[in-house]
């Protein structure tokens, strides 16, 4: 019997940091992770400068570019914003062994080639089953931690609904003459995805150009287009399906004398305007390590919850924009706006959101009038 220990489900960005976290608040913790062995896919990403924040030196090894600049295309129309603190541009593949090495300083234990099978309650705590090299094994722990991702088993197995997913593809390609390397590009395509198609630069000679569909084959269809009428040849592959977030999922759920956890997009902790799921995964995991470490009520779970739903709002609002919208969206950025979206990032969205509609009052009606279009195609 083992019930002082923390079992981790997941070795990946969520489930490390937490790893870490918990280690170093002195408990015992065990990572479980299903693949064979840390050679995660790779996968260019795009981060707010808090990524610094979060991991301090350690955020180094991952960073391949900086971002200053963001320019937004539509329908011929374009507007341009600076970034007083620069967005960076991470490598998943490197990001992820850096997360597994620091969550092992601080102690903790990682099994490779073991998938987490099932839970429940036993005198002392929970019961894990699990398939180790091919054998089914028992382990007991006092905690558990749900980081096994959008299709979370661990999250099934201890009775949380299943999250709704959105497909998200992007391809490497060579980066366009045209685009300085310190600026992602943005469109908006209303015909092809109610989210949009991005280019973010990784170094001077490489690009991932991507976009957020709703169905798996159109999302990859209108990516191949896309690149095809931009000229762009792709070298590689990436994608997967990761969680839309609609209302806020709880991180905890009592089982017998034990506590199941959830982190990350196990949690749909994933800003839905954005999709972006690495800042706010992290911020999920330093709320649940500081309940299994009983650092009393976590300001962070509060702040994490706002600020999801702050995207929530954001994406019901532009989520039916048609042609016409974007347009007018585009054109509305005036420079006061655009100011206003450089200085506050978008991992600070109620500040964001206030200071942009105080500058240009006339979002609001645009806001308004796109949420009635959702309520009004909710109800067809
Ligand atoms: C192509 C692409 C681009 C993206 N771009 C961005 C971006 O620019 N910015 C951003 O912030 N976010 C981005 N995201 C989202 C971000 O990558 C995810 O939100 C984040 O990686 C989720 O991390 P996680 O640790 O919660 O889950 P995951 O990375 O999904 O990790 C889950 C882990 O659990 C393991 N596992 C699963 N089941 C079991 C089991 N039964 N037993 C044991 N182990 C198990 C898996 O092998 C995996 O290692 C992107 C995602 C994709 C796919």
């Amino acid at each position: 019997m083992d019930n002082d220990k923390v079992i981790i489900v997941g070795g990946s960005a969520a489930g490390f940091y937490t790893a870490a976290k918990v280690a170093e608040g002195g408990k015992r913790v065990r990572v479980l992770e299903s693949r064979a062995e840390l050679e995660p896919a790779s996968r260019t990403l795009i981060v707010t400068s808090h990524f610094r924040n979060q991991l301090g030196a350690a955020a180094n090894e991952s960073v391949l570019n900086e971002i200053r600049r963001f320019e937004l295309f539509t329908d011929g129309r374009t507007a341009q914003i600076a970034l007083s603190k620069p967005d960076l541009i991470i490598e998943r593949a490197k990001l992820i062994p850096a997360l597994a090495r620091q969550a092992q300083r601080a102690g903790a234990e990682i099994s490779f080639k073991t998938r987490f099978l099932g839970l429940s309650p036993n005198a002392n705590g929970i019961h894990v089953q699990v398939e180790s090299s091919g054998r089914n094994e028992e382990l007991d722990a006092e905690s558990v931690v749900g980081a096994d991702g959008a299709a979370s088993r661990v999250a099934r197995s201890a009775g949380w609904a299943p999250v709704e997913t959105v497909p998200l593809v992007q391809a490497i390609v060579r980066l366009p003459k045209d685009c300085p390397v310190d600026t992602t590009r943005v469109w908006f395509v209303p015909d092809d995805t109610p989210y949009f198609y991005w280019l973010i630069p990784e170094s001077a000679e490489r690009a991932a150009l991507g976009v957020i569909g709703e169905d798996g084959r159109d999302t990859t269809h209108c990516l191949a287009r896309f690149l095809e009428k931009k000229g762009m040849e792709p070298l590689e592959w990436q994608g997967a399906r990761i969680p839309v977030y609609k209302r806020w999922v709880r991180v905890k759920r009592r089982l017998g004398k034990g506590n199941v956890y959830l982190v990350g997009d196990a949690a749909a902790q994933v800003k839905v305007s954005t999709v972006g799921g690495i800042v706010t995964g992290f911020r999920g995991a330093q709320a649940v390590a500081d309940s299994i470490l009983q650092a009393g009520p976590s300001r962070e779970l509060l702040a994490l919850r706002r600020e999801l739903s702050t995207h929530w709002l954001l994406r019901r609002t532009m989520h039916h924009f048609q042609q016409e919208h974007y347009s007018r969206l585009v054109d509305l950025l005036n420079a006061a706006t655009r100011e206003t979206l450089s200085e506050v990032t978008r991992d600070e969205s109620t500040r964001l959101l206030w200071n942009v509609l105080r500058h240009q009052p006339q979002l609001v009606l645009l806001g308004l009038r796109g949420l009635l279009l959702g309520w009004n195609s909710e109800r067809r």
